[in-house]
């Protein structure tokens, strides 16, 4: 019997966007599972809460059968390897992106040999979409309708105008 083919998608997702929900549908088509992993312990100060994102996660990945979504705090490769994943996915937008993820995919790969680090493009319509432009357009009242799920648009607007 061949291996399951399981990979972990890991990030942020502050908050999810079209362009991770790309990532996401080519990883489920070539993957027999795909892991969303939310990284909870990052430095960066997230505007929404794990709770938050976990929801807007869900809603954005229900019409995926073989994806679902998980928390993570520690290093990826132990995650990885207590799911039994043997992929972990990124995606790469432009060249700005490349020197991070380089050094990211080397660094897991002295920890984890076994584990392949993938790099997916989104559409090039995603490639310039990012969870913090998102939200600058989002605090001044921008349409962003064709970068986030509804659920997202909604809560960006509920967390905006609280503030
Ligand atoms: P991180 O904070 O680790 O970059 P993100 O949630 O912002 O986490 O992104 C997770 C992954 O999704 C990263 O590999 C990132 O490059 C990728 N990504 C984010 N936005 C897009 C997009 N618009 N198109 C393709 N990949 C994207």
């Amino acid at each position: 019997m061949s291996e399951k083919k399981i990979s972990i998608y890991p990030g942020t997702f502050d908050p999810i966007t079209r362009g991770h929900i790309d990532i996401i549908y080519r990883a489920s088509k070539i993957f027999d599972e795909v892991i969303v992993t939310l990284a909870v312990n990052q430095s960066k100060k997230p505007l929404f809460t794990i709770d938050e994102r976990m929801v807007m996660i869900h809603d954005a990945i229900d019409e995926f059968s073989n994806v679902k979504v998980a928390e993570f705090d520690g290093l990826l490769v132990d995650f990885a390897r207590d799911n039994s994943a043997q992929v972990i996915i990124r995606g790469l937008r432009a060249i700005s992106d490349f020197e991070y993820e380089f050094q990211m995919a080397l660094m897991n790969k002295k920890l984890s040999p076994e584990i392949t680090t993938v790099f997916l493009m989104p559409n090039e319509k995603y490639t310039y979409l990012n969870s913090t432009i998102v939200k600058d357009v989002a605090k001044f009242n921008g349409n962003v309708d064709n970068f986030v799920t509804k659920l997202v648009a909604k809560e960006l607007t509920n967390k905006f105008s609280a503030q």
